[in-house]
């Protein structure tokens, strides 16, 4: 039964302690074919969804990004890309880092840190710009990462999290529900071998609170001007918000 102590892991009610162990479990598990399964499940749409976050952030040649639970990079990698100072990323999961640092290595501007986004190691007011992709999600206490993430921003700085969100329209979703319950695992079992870290990834996405209600805790932590942005009818969704 679902009480303070306890908390979803995917379908599953499990002790709160133990949540973070899961998750590491299963992104140790399939750190390897992480972006490979990214490209099949979304079928390379992800590509998309994380350039649409890099296009309504702006980056500017004067900015410096911390990426939170930015497993290999990518979302770093882009910011650069696009014109950004410097980006550095967070996350607990240091086979998740070793990957991304292999591929990026000839990039002095990008950083990486092995640290919890429920704590991060950095001062107050350190970065102009803040993003998390696909990792809200993966967090035991969300209020305390997004509490961390406003305390790192600068002010007049700004936060823009992507993650699978709740789709609105009723028959696209029994597409998607079809697609995501019976074919990410079993495609996740052929290319990583583990067909429960998919099965997880897809019942955590129903799990996760509506746009409506990450609009929320994002305003309740102090955030600015919040809004979001539906992609694909809400498959993801942007969320932003600012600092002041
Ligand atoms: N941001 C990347 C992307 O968009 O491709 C990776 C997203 S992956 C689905 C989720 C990431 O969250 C994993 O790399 C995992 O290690 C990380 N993660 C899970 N719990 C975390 C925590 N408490 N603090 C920081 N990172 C965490």
């Amino acid at each position: 039964m679902e009480n303070k102590n306890n908390i979803d892991f995917g379908n599953k009610i499990v002790k709160k302690s133990d949540k973070q162990i899961l998750v590491n479990k299963v992104f140790n598990s399939v750190a390897r074919k992480y972006d490979l399964m990214n490209d099949i499940t979304s079928l390379g749409i992800h590509r998309s969804w994380k350039n649409d976050l890099i296009n309504w952030l702006a980056p500017q040649s004067n900015q410096n990004l911390a990426d939170i639970a930015g497993g290999t990079g990518d979302i770093a990698h882009k910011f650069i890309k696009a014109g950004g100072n410097s980006a550095h990323v967070f996350d607990i999961n240091k086979e998740m880092i070793e990957v991304g640092k292999k591929r990026y290595k000839n990039y002095n501007n990008l950083d990486w840190t092995a640290a919890s986004a429920e704590k991060i190691p950095v001062s107050d007011d350190t970065f102009e710009r803040v993003t998390m992709s696909f990792g809200l999600r993966n967090i035991t206490d969300r209020n305390k990462s997004l509490e961390e993430i406003y305390r790192i921003l600068k002010p007049g700085g700004r936060f823009i999290c992507l993650e699978l969100s709740h789709v609105d329209n009723a028959f696209f979703k029994k597409f998607y529900d079809l697609w995501s319950f019976k074919f990410m695992p079993l495609i996740g079992q052929k290319v990583t071998g583990d067909k429960e870290a998919y099965t997880y990834l897809v019942e955590s996405i129903r799990k996760f609170p509506t746009q409506a209600e990450i609009n929320q805790m994002l305003s309740s932590v102090g955030f600015a001007r919040v809004k979001y942005r539906n992609l694909c009818n809400g498959i993801v969704a942007l969320h932003s918000g600012w600092k002041f």
